[in-house]
Formats: C-alpha cells, sequence, structure tokens
C-alpha cells in the first residue's frame, strides 16, 4: 500500500491520529499549515504547507494512495462572521478532491461533521437530509456534494465521510465548549452558557474517536458516510452542573444564543458498532 496523508495533522484529532497510524505501522505524511495555533508543539515531521497547493505532481511524488482530510477552519459561529472561512473550506477540498482524482489516490476520509443535518428533532442516521443552519455547515455540504462529483468523474477514487459529532478531550482548543468551560472553572472566571442552556450535544471522548478511525481506515468495507457519535446526548446545563459538582463557587452567565443554534444532535452509531 502507498503512503497515507493526513491533513490538519497538528490539530486535535489530527495529531492523535497520526501518532496512532505510525505506531499501527502505516506510513504517513502530516500537514497543517499551522493556521489554527496548536496546542502541542508541533512535530519536526510536520510538512507545513496548506491544503490548497497540493497538486497531483504533489501526490504521484509521494506515492499517496489514501487521504484523510481533517484541515479546516471549524469554527461554527466564526463562520457567521468571518466569511472567508467556509470558502476556504470549500477550496482547500475541491483542490485536494482535484489533485487526488489526476493521481493514484483511491480512499479519501473527508471530516465532515453533525452540522450538516442541522436540526432534526431526532436522532441523526447516515441517510438524513442535509440542512445546513451555518456557513460552516453549507461548506462541509458543499464538499460532499463535491466529493460525489469526483467520484462520478474517476472510478478508482472512493470518499468516505467521517461524519463527527462532538469530539472532546486533553489538546482540544478552548474555543471548544469542554475545554472552554474547564479553563473558566479552574481559573475562576464565570462559565458563559449561549441562550438557555437546554442545548444538547452527543460528546465522544477523543480515544474513542480514535480508536473508530483506526478500524475504519483499516476495514476492507465501504461506507460513503459514517456517523462518528456516542449516541447519547447531554444538555449545556447538564454539562455545566457536572462540572460545577466538582468545583465549588463557579459563577455562570448568560448571553444570547448564537445565530440559527442548533438544538439537538445525537448520532444513531449502528455503522461504528458493528
Ligand atoms: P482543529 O481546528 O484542531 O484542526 C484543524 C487543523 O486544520 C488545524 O491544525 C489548522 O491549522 C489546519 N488547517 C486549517 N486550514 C488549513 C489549510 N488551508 N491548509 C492546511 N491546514 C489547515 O480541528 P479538529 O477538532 O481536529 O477537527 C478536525 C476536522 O473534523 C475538521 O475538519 C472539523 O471541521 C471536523 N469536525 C471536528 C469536530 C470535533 O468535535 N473536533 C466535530 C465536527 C467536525
Amino acid at each position: 500500500m502507498g503512503k497515507i496523508l493526513v491533513t490538519g495533522a497538528a490539530g486535535f484529532i489530527g495529531r492523535q491520529l497520526s501518532d496512532n497510524l505510525i505506531s499501527n505501522d502505516f506510513e504517513i505524511i502530516e500537514l497543517d499549515d499551522l493556521s489554527t495555533k496548536p496546542l502541542l508543539t508541533p512535530k519536526e515531521s510536520l510538512l507545513i504547507m496548506k491544503v490548497q497547493d497540493i497538486n497531483s505532481d504533489f501526490l504521484i511524488e509521494n506515492n499517496i494512495e489514501c487521504i484523510i482530510h481533517l484541515a479546516a477552519k471549524k469554527n461554527v459561529k466564526d463562520s457567521f462572521f468571518n466569511m472567508d472561512y467556509s470558502t476556504e473550506n470549500f477550496d482547500m477540498t475541491h483542490k485536494l478532491l482535484n489533485a487526488s482524482a489526476q493521481s493514484e489516490v483511491k480512499r479519501f476520509f473527508l471530516a465532515s461533521s453533525c452540522e450538516i443535518f442541522g436540526y432534526q428533532d431526532n436522532t441523526l442516521n447516515e441517510r438524513s437530509a442535509l440542512k445546513p443552519h451555518s456557513p460552516y455547515a453549507v461548506s462541509k455540504v458543499a464538499n460532499e456534494y463535491l466529493s460525489d462529483v469526483y467520484m462520478m468523474y474517476k472510478d478508482i477514487l472512493k470518499v468516505t465521510s467521517l461524519v463527527f459529532f462532538n469530539t472532546y478531550g486533553p489538546t482540544e482548543g478552548v474555543d471548544a465548549v469542554i475545554p472552554n468551560f474547564v479553563s473558566k472553572a479552574s481559573s475562576g472566571e464565570p462559565i458563559v452558557i449561549e441562550g438557555d442552556g437546554n442545548q444538547a450535544r452527543d460528546f465522544t471522548y477523543i480515544d474513542d474517536t480514535i480508536r473508530v478511525l483506526l478500524n475504519i481506515i483499516k476495514s476492507e468495507k465501504y461506507f460513503r458516510y459514517i456517523n462518528i457519535g456516542s449516541g447519547k446526548d447531554i444538555t449545556i446545563k447538564k454539562l455545566v452542573s457536572v462540572i460545577k459538582s466538582l468545583k465549588e463557587n463557579i459563577e455562570v452567565n448568560h448571553v444570547d444564543q448564537r445565530p440559527n443554534e442548533i438544538k439537538t444532535f445525537v448520532a444513531e452509531n449502528s455503522i461504528i458498532k458493528n
């Protein structure tokens, strides 16, 4: 087998996945442009480069047969205020799929998100309708359609979308809800809840996400979409009460809810369980 290219390899999921791929004897190239400042010092092996600058020559010269495309600007709220983020998510994925279609890439794992489904008032399965509620989600949905287009164009190219719900754990950036609340609680600052806190999310610990990803990458079975979630949801209010049970005198403030806040995300996860 050729090499695996991991984009977004300095990020929260990319760094831990890359380390685990290496310890499982996969030959990989780790790439990231460091546009999101990582919590861990980047490794010397990291190729500091923009995904947009990868072309087919690069993929052929490096014998890349599989790509795990995790690079993205992932902040949902910011995507309403910085229009370039969603454009970049689409642009880099388009260029990478195009380069893949002109090279020997056979497997393309695309980091997707439960945000592609928007609010549907029920458990989300891999066939749920696509209903984006944010520019970020639109960029992820656009990447899904692009993937279908490139699979029609190139027979040997098979794309699987890794539909992440919320993965959490050490080294996650503090713009994500759990590290944000925990760092506020430990520094004695108030925890800030957007809206009433009744919005619910499906959280998966990073070690479980990595184990699932390794199984998916090693598997011979093909799926177009795979949900990566626990199948359980917890409200933000309940999350705060858990943190409050661990530390006394935590102040909690409320601000307006974010634009188009989704009430609940919960994954139907039978593919990863079987
Ligand atoms: P992250 O922000 O920690 O990592 C993303 C990495 O991509 C960063 O290191 C950043 O520097 C890099 N990057 C951004 N633009 C780039 C470009 N143009 N070229 C090269 N590198 C670039 O994110 P993460 O939590 O590791 O998430 C990985 C993927 O999974 C993302 O696509 C994200 O949208 C998706 N996702 C994550 C979650 C989650 O809970 N973490 C949930 C849903 C979807």
